[in-house]
């Protein structure tokens, strides 16, 4: 396991995170890890992007930063920085919205009016 170093206020860093994440889940290159940017930052969660060099895939992932502990969690997405950037600006999608949008969907000729 590779030694996590805390900061000056005994904190760990998102950055430690970035020695588990070290590899695109897409094609395994080694990701270089100075191409990793964060893009939002909460109390205790930090959401980070990171893009791969080989492949051009991309990664999101968010790091929780317990105590003296990090955890991850994450997913290849198709979303670039600025694009994941904007989105997490964004409002959550009401439950009233899902609805109303799979009814929208499931109109007959659908496909024909969004063309
Ligand atoms: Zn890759």
């Amino acid at each position: 396991m590779p030694l996590m170093i805390p900061d000056k206020k005994g904190r760990l860093s998102w950055r430690e995170a970035l020695k588990f994440i070290n590899k695109c889940p897409v094609c395994g290159s080694v990701y270089a890890t100075d191409r990793a940017r964060l893009f939002a930052e909460e109390e205790q969660a930090n959401l980070i992007h990171i893009s791969c060099a080989n492949c051009q895939s991309n990664f999101i992932a968010m790091v929780l930063v317990l105590g003296h502990g990090l955890s991850t969690i994450g997913m290849v997405s198709d979303l670039n920085y600025d694009d994941a950037k904007k989105m997490h600006a964004l409002a959550p999608i009401a439950i009233d919205e899902m609805i109303e949008g799979h009814k929208i969907i499931q109109e007959e000729k659908f496909l024909l009016k969004i063309t």
